[in-house]
């Protein structure tokens, strides 16, 4: 299976990705998690990542559809894979078309959370506080209404674009996380 998981910061694409990845046993693919790991080891890419990252802001299209096409291409994601962060921009989907089609692999579903903007506010607030070893650099006030922002304006077209090729599901992110768990095996089991 192949899915995409679409929705806001603090949408909890992350919480439910590693729920989804351990059920079906399909890896979790999340650009955020990989460009902060690069920008831990202090990689080409990394380094330019940094500080694009923590004003909320975008990192490259050809930046982020290399990582995605080098990582699908390991063997562990011969059977699928979830998209978790990843497309974020109606560029990045196209690419990432051409790369599948290029690879023989096709889309099965995508699973858009729908969360309320004053609730995300909220969730990430409370998140900063609790992660362990200190927020992340992008879980301030500024870049967080920064990454709200990116998300109407970049993101948020993703939405037409899959409804008009029928393979999204949209599932109500803000009912408790077990329901959302159950929600999303639903969408994809009936779809
Ligand atoms: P969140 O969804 O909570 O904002 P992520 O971990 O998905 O967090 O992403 C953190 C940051 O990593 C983004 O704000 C952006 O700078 C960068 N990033 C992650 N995925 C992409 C992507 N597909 N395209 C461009 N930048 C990305």
């Amino acid at each position: 299976m192949k899915l995409i998981l679409l929705g806001p910061p603090g949408a909890g694409k992350g919480t439910q990705a590693v729920r989804i990845s351990e059920r079906y046993g399909i890896p979790q693919l999340s650009t955020g998690d990989m460009l902060r790991a690069a920008v831990a080891a202090e990689t080409p890419v990394g380094l330019a990542a940094k500080d694009i990252m923590a004003r909320g802001e975008l990192v490259p299209d050809d930046v982020v559809v290399q990582i995605i096409s080098d990582r699908i291409d390991q063997p562990d994601c011969k059977n699928g894979f979830i998209l978790d962060g990843f497309p974020r921009t109606v560029a990045q989907a196209e690419a990432l078309e051409g790369l599948l089609k290029s690879k023989n692999m096709q889309l099965d579903s995508v699973v858009e959370l729908a969360v309320d903007d004053a609730i995300l506010i909220e969730r990430i607030e409370k998140r900063a506080k609790e992660t362990v070893g200190g927020p992340r650099a992008d879980d301030n006030a500024e870049a967080l209404k920064k990454r709200l922002d990116v998300y109407h304006a970049q993101t948020t077209p993703l939405i037409s674009h899959y409804s008009g090729k029928e393979i999204l599901r949209s599932v109500d992110g803000m009912s408790e996380i077990d329901r959302v768990t159950s929600d999303i095996i639903s969408v994809l089991e009936s779809a």
